[in-house]
């Protein structure tokens, strides 16, 4: 069986068919960088990274592309309310610019902890108005945009399909039911592609266009820098649940209007995390970050595992209680993992190719898990499966698990790697003197001294292993903070990710 994603585009499971073979572009709306991105944003982010990861492990080659919103976006996505890069940037007396790339550092510093790796493309709004002007101009010469107080608009009447995806039905709407009565528009769908003047007269950021001096709209960065990124058709499209009503369908809109072709094949959608008291927002104030949850001491990763536990499609939502359960379980997870690495005895888990059939067998379901549209709830328990299972040798085991968790991307052949590496580097050189001072006693004879040093490293919980190369240490789990610290080591996952550790955020930053 092949990969089957729910495509919100036709609202139904659908066999994955890449447009080349073996290849996929995928598109996924990144953040707007005007505060702390929330838990509820991370979880998206985390079913974007999941998805990729699970395309690369089924084969395919992958290119992921993500947007930073540093221009454009209102609080309202249909173009009402405030600009949030400006209003942000006014509230902590720092410029657009040094807003943008604060939270630009702290947004990926949070994914380096959640083992999210880095898209292929990161693609800055402000870096791309070229694009987009010239897409403007596109949907311009195809006649869908008109002017009016200023601004350019699109105009949805003259896009048949406008809203099919989401199911709008343009006759039956009443205006100002959806969004809020704008005067200059036709339609209230209508929806601007470049401001010049607006109630922002005081945007920081402005460029000349054939229109005016001014800015673009939100939803046009996000076609023109997928289309330059993955052309003018590609395979999938992802983001937030929200996104389906105004902004995905405002892209399929304008992209589509430019082109004239099919845009997006697969529309994949993240429900939302909510908290008891209802739903998390930046706007709203009051959000719980990443940085809530490490200073309450929890790790990253026990909100990735809490993640994972539900699957993506469904409404999640937080409790405390939840991530209490997903951290033991990630504690025992880690712990089983280590105890078997013990077993091996500086072994190498199996390959692939020569597992015993009750792994293999496990590594059957955990892909068929992943194939029936990203259930991780079912992969986790295939993970848990193998390493538990009675007859499975431990290079068995974490051969399986090893290549299971490319997809779930918990850390863990890297956990056990740096279990070891994960040591004091002043400790490490006491014992390597110590390695030392006793091959030199063995050499000269003097057992007892030999025996000693033993002895002493062993109530240290110090591991000798002598082998015709010398001898090597290595820490009992306990001793290494085989407990769930040691994922306090960087999983290696990420690339060069920007540290904002101990920086200040710029102005007086509410973290709410
Ligand atoms: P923003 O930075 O506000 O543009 O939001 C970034 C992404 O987070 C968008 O794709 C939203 O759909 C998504 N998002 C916002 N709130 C939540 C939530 N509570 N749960 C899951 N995803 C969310
Ligand atoms: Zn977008």
């Amino acid at each position: 069986m092949g990969l089957r994603l729910y495509n919100t585009l036709g609202r139904s499971l659908q066999e994955f068919e890449p447009i080349q073979p073996g290849k996929v572009g995928f598109y996924g709306c990144g953040p707007t960088v005007y505060n702390y991105a929330h838990i509820g944003n991370m979880r998206m982010y985390v079913f974007e990274d999941t998805l990729a990861r699970a395309l690369r492990y089924l084969g395919y080659e992958v290119t992921h592309v993500m947007n930073i919103t540093d221009v454009g976006h209102l609080s309202g996505d249909a173009d009402s309310g405030e600009d949030k890069m400006v209003k942000s940037a006014q509230e902590r007396h720092k410029s657009v610019l040094e807003i943008a790339r604060y939270y630009t550092d702290a947004f990926f510093a949070d994914e380096a902890k959640l083992n999210i790796l880095r898209p292929d493309v990161v693609c800055n709004a402000t870096e791309h108005v070229d694009d987009m002007i010239s897409l403007i101009r596109r949907l311009e010469a195809n006649g869908y945009t008109y002017f009016s107080g200023g601004n350019l608009y699109f105009d949805v009447s003259k896009f048949p399909s406008y809203g099919e995806m989401a199911g709008l039905k343009l006759d039956e709407l009443k205006a100002g039911a959806r969004i809020e009565v704008d005067a200059n528009k036709r339609n209230p769908y209508d929806f601007v592609l470049w401001f010049t003047k607006s109630k922002f007269e005081d945007q920081a950021l402005q460029w000349d266009s054939p229109w005016g001096r001014g800015y673009p709209g939100w939803h046009v960065e996000c076609s023109a820098m997928s289309m330059k990124y993955l052309g003018e058709q590609f395979d999938i499209h992802a983001g937030g649940i929200d996104h389906v009503a105004i902004h995905h369908t405002n892209e399929i809109a304008q992209s589509e209007g430019a082109t004239g072709k099919k845009w997006v094949n697969y529309w994949l959608h993240g429900e939302f995390l909510v908290l008891d008291k209802g739903k998390m927002s930046k706007s709203a104030g009051g959000f719980l970050t990443l940085k809530t949850l490490t200073d309450a001491g929890y790790e990253a990763l026990d909100y990735r595992y809490f993640l994972l536990g539900a699957h993506y499609r469904s409404q999640l939502q937080f409790s405390y209680d939840g991530l209490d359960s997903a951290r033991a379980s990630r504690r025992s997870l880690v712990e089983r993992v280590l105890a078997l690495r013990e077993k091996l005895h500086g072994g190498e888990p199996t390959p692939l190719a020569t597992l015993c059939p009750a792994a293999k067998a496990r590594l059957v379901a955990f892909k068929a898990a992943i194939e029936d549209d990203l259930s991780t709830p079912r992969a986790l328990a295939e993970l848990w499966g193998v390493l538990k299972e009675q007859g499975v040798s431990a290079a068995d085991a974490l051969g399986a698990a090893f290549d299971m968790d490319r997809v779930l991307g918990l850390g863990l052949e890297s956990l056990a790697r740096e279990a070891q590496a994960a040591v004091d580097p002043a400790l490490a050189a006491e014992l390597d003197a110590l390695v030392a001072e006793r091959a030199v006693a063995k050499k000269a004879k003097d057992y007892k001294r030999a025996d000693a040093i033993r002895d002493e490293l062993k109530a240290r919980g110090v591991i000798l292993e002598d082998s015709p190369a010398g001898t090597s240490w290595k820490l009992a789990p306990s001793v290494a903070g085989a407990t769930p610290s040691v994922a306090g080591a960087t999983p290696s996952v990420t690339g060069a990710t920007p540290s904002v550790a101990g920086a200040t955020p710029p102005g007086s930053a509410p973290r709410a």
